[in-house]
């Protein structure tokens, strides 16, 4: 449903220049010192995971997650959860990042992009090439052992449940079960990874909100930081989100295409000033 206010403005195509929105986010990023984006499920789903909060959908269809991917239901009884988070790492791990998660990444290695700040475990950023990541409710990159700390790296986990009678991997040391890194329900996110998200966003004069319905704390509350730090916030989402008042632009498109729309505008600016640029230096 989309908010009846929002009118896309129809900008005249003069020069070259992507009308509308695009045109205008472009510009801001261009005068910033500093853009972050926030991901959410939604830049994902072009990779065919899908998000679980969209009732119906595949592993979570019969399953209630907050119930099997929750850590009572990890400390009660491990066999059941991971034969569900099983199937959840063998789902995740033949994904591939899609044109969204390598505009990002191309945007960052262009200087454009301080940072990405994800709510997503599914390691896509950093598989296309993301640098600065913050991942607010960890990866399945690595899963440890609640008794000695010990860490083990995704592929070992996957063989090491391949192996195990019961299905569940378990540290080499103390043969405890092991549990994903990521923030399962009932969790507190890690405070120092949220303090690094809170402070990029602090000091973002724009904060690009990517497939978020921003709705879930206290990474919802990231963008409240920017915007009372005096930074505009762009949101690109396909539903709407409680911030969409205060953003100073709001695209609706499909993640790829607008993602895809806003680099092709950028790289189109760097053209235009690296002209401007030689002519002025008579070369
Ligand atoms: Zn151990």
């Amino acid at each position: 449903m989309y908010d009846k206010r929002y009118t896309p403005r129809i900008v005249v195509d003069i020069g070259g220049r992507p009308a509308g929105e695009i045109a205008r986010l472009a510009e801001l990023m261009r005068d910033a010192r500093s853009v972050v984006a926030l991901t959410g499920a939604g830049i994902s789903v072009p990779s065919g995971i899908p998000d679980f909060r969209t009732p119906g959908t595949g592993l979570w269809e019969k399953v209630d997650p907050m119930e099997v991917a929750h850590i009572d239901a990890f400390r009660r009884d491990p066999v059941r959860f991971w034969s569900f988070y099983g199937q959840r790492f063998a789902t995740l791990e033949d994904k591939e990042p899609n044109g969204a998660h390598r505009a990002l990444a191309a945007m960052e290695q262009r200087g454009l992009l301080d940072a990405v700040i994800t709510q997503n475990v599914d390691m896509l950023h950093r598989r296309a090439g993301t640098h600065e990541l913050v991942e607010v409710h960890g990866s399945i990159a690595s899963c440890s052992c609640q008794s000695c700390r010990a860490i083990v790296a995704l592929e070992e986990v996957g063989s090491r449940l391949e192996r195990a009678a019961d299905g569940v991997p378990r540290c080499a040391e103390c043969a405890q079960p092991l549990k994903p890194d990521v923030v399962l329900f009932g969790e507190m996110l890690d405070e120092h990874t949220l303090e690094r998200a809170r402070e990029l966003c602090r000091r973002a004069d724009v904060l690009l909100c990517i497939g978020s319905s921003l709705e879930v704390h206290p990474v919802a509350g990231l963008p409240l930081i920017t915007h009372a730090a005096g930074g505009e916030l762009a949101i690109l989402t396909q539903g709407p989100t409680p911030l969409d008042e205060l953003a100073g632009v709001r695209l609706h498109g499909d993640v790829v295409t607008e993602l895809d729309a806003l680099l092709g505008a950028l790289e189109a600016d760097e053209r235009r000033t690296a002209a401007s640029g030689s002519a002025q230096a008579g070369i």
